[in-house]
């Protein structure tokens, strides 16, 4: 049994798993991991994982960092808090990324840095669509600017792939925040979020405190951002794998190539 954290409602949680764990009471998007998202989005579950060995060092000698990278790849049974891979959603393949906030809340370290830069090359090589997930808190504290770097570093990968006209789509789940929020995660094609995510980069009461100013209620939601322009759309999960295969197939009839229209025309 599971308690909606927003209306209280008790599920089964075999019910609510049926239901892409989205309360049928009120519509609460309760988190997905990583493996969880990836089941759900792909056609059969199938997905051929990148990278799958690459373990974040401790560069910083950080108090502690190795021991709780350990218990969350225990709790996990990931290794990093990105899963990177390709499927195919619809019949189309793609470049898939998804973060797990259960591991180090998703912060960003070089290791998640590094795994999207490289999934970002992959989309580029393949020409395959790239469609990024996020969940994260941020920067990882432990492992400091270098972790801060890896903003540039993705964004970067991304303005090349942008250069070789092939289509990324940010699916922002919550929460997406800190510096995932001002990297890649903003920078889609198409930039889609969940009912109810929070997304922004600092947090309520450090920007009220700066500007002198009591914020909207709904302000830094999913909903909030898209009447103000920072997203294209905000669609359920239960509609998001269909949405996802929409846009595949538009792109896919759509441009060719080298981006000229098709020949035909
Ligand atoms: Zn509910």
């Amino acid at each position: 049994m599971q308690k909606c954290p927003r209306c209280g409602a008790i599920s089964y949680a075999k019910e609510l798993e049926k239901n892409l764990k989205v309360c049928k009471s009120c519509s609460y998007h309760f988190s997905l991991s990583a493996p969880e998202r990836i089941a759900v989005t792909v056609d059969e579950g199938r997905f051929f994982e990148y990278d799958a060995d690459l373990k974040s060092l401790d560069p910083l000698e950080f108090p502690d960092y190795k021991s709780k990278l350990k218990k969350d790849m225990e709790k996990t049974g990931l290794k990093e808090a990105v899963v990177t891979g390709e499927g195919t959603i619809g019949g189309f393949p793609a470049v898939i990324g998804v973060m797990d906030s259960r591991f180090r809340m998703g912060s960003m370290g070089s290791v998640v840095g590094e795994k999207i830069a490289r999934a970002v090359e992959q989309a580029a090589t393949k020409r395959y669509p790239l469609i990024l997930f996020s969940a994260s808190g941020g920067a990882r504290m432990q492992e400091g600017v270098l972790s801060l770097m890896q903003m540039a570093k993705t964004s970067a990968a991304l303005e090349r792939l942008h250069r070789e006209r092939v289509l990324f789509v940010s699916v922002l789940t919550n929460p997406t925040t800190g510096g995932v929020s001002a990297s890649f995660s903003s920078l889609g094609d198409i930039n889609i979020a969940e009912p109810g995510a929070l997304i922004g980069f600092a947090g309520r009461r450090v920007i009220e405190q700066t500007v002198r100013q009591k914020l909207p209620d709904d302000f830094q939601t999913a909903e909030f951002l898209l009447k103000h322009g920072q997203l294209d759309m905000v669609v359920p999960r239960t509609e998001l794998r269909q949405t996802l295969i929409k846009i595949l197939e538009l792109h896919a009839n759509g441009g060719n190539d080298d981006g000229k229209r098709p020949s035909a025309l």
